[in-house]
């Protein structure tokens, strides 16, 4: 079963309805489709325009219950058990309840609370601060900075990231290398702040995506880059492979190079979630 779990709607900055991307997944084949829009809970208050507010999660996670054929608008947060598995294959991919929540060391805790009450079936943990620079905001406040300094705001998106993983308050790793985007990794291989990074992500017992939208991207590189991958290999990272989409026409992209990818990193099998409880799928 094909499952695709990094998927924005209108709730964020997706531009489909959890309707019309559960309509692609359905022609893309997909047994699963997550919902994941943007929950990031910045330290000053900064409401990012990509980000839904704080205010907006409970809207949310109503319509995407509603999606999975729960009970409706304002039902509060149990999910129906009458949505088994089965039930909702039948009516094409089962949706689940996901969320993009962005790790910042001030807000974790504030996060992990505001998230407890709801029947959330998986967390993505993504990094896209270092401290108060965002490293997906395009090319130009990079160019602004030195190689140093690059090479300084790519040290401390690492220590987020393992700092994120030690939280445990996630379930898998959302786009690990991020910074990649628009600006290459400045260090040769792996240097000590990933390989940190990467064991404490193995540690926290948490998995990573493929997250196949860097093709797509001006790196033209899948999130993480094959060395990354090979690295989560080796310390027994579980993986599953993810769109990011924000179209619903990609919400399967890639996905047949990122299969291949995983299994030359020696990857035979990817996991899928229900209820933050992590299962093996087939890969
Ligand atoms: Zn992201
Ligand atoms: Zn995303």
């Amino acid at each position: 079963m094909k499952t695709s779990y990094h998927n924005h709607t209108l709730h964020s900055d997706g531009d489909a309805s959890i309707e019309e991307m559960a309509q692609a997944a359905a022609q893309a084949g997909l047994g699963e489709l997550g919902i994941s829009d943007h929950l990031a809970l910045h330290p000053e208050g900064v409401l990012l325009g990509w980000s839904m507010a704080e205010g907006q999660l409970g809207a949310y996670v109503d319509d995407v219950l509603a999606a999975m054929g729960g009970p409706g608008p304002r039902a509060g947060p149990e999910r129906r058990e009458d949505c088994a598995s089965g039930e909702r294959l039948a009516r094409g991919p089962s949706i689940l309840l996901g969320l993009e929540a962005d790790f910042f060391p001030e807000t974790v805790e504030k996060l992990r609370s505001l998230l407890a009450p709801y029947p959330f079936d998986y967390i993505i943990g993504s990094v896209h601060f270092a401290d108060s620079f965002q490293v997906d905001a395009g090319r130009k406040p990079w160019e602004a900075l030195t190689l140093e300094e690059r090479k300084a705001k790519w040290e401390v998106y690492w220590r987020r990231v393992a700092e994120m993983a030690q939280s445990r308050a996630f379930d898998f790793v959302g786009h690990l290398d991020l910074p990649k985007r628009f600006a290459p990794n400045p260090d040769e291989g792996v240097s000590p702040a990933a390989d940190s990074a990467l064991n404490a992500i193995a540690q926290a017992g948490m998995a990573m995506e493929i997250n196949t939208s860097g093709w797509f991207h001006p790196a033209r590189d899948p999130y993480p880059s094959a060395i990354f991958l090979s690295e989560a290999r080796k310390r027994g990272i579980p993986i599953l492979i993810n769109a990011d989409a924000h179209k619903a026409k990609h919400v399967a992209r890639g996905f047949d190079e990122a299969v291949k990818l995983a299994r030359e990193a020696g990857y035979s099998e990817a996991v899928r979630y229900e209820k933050r409880r992590r299962f093996p799928a087939p890969l």
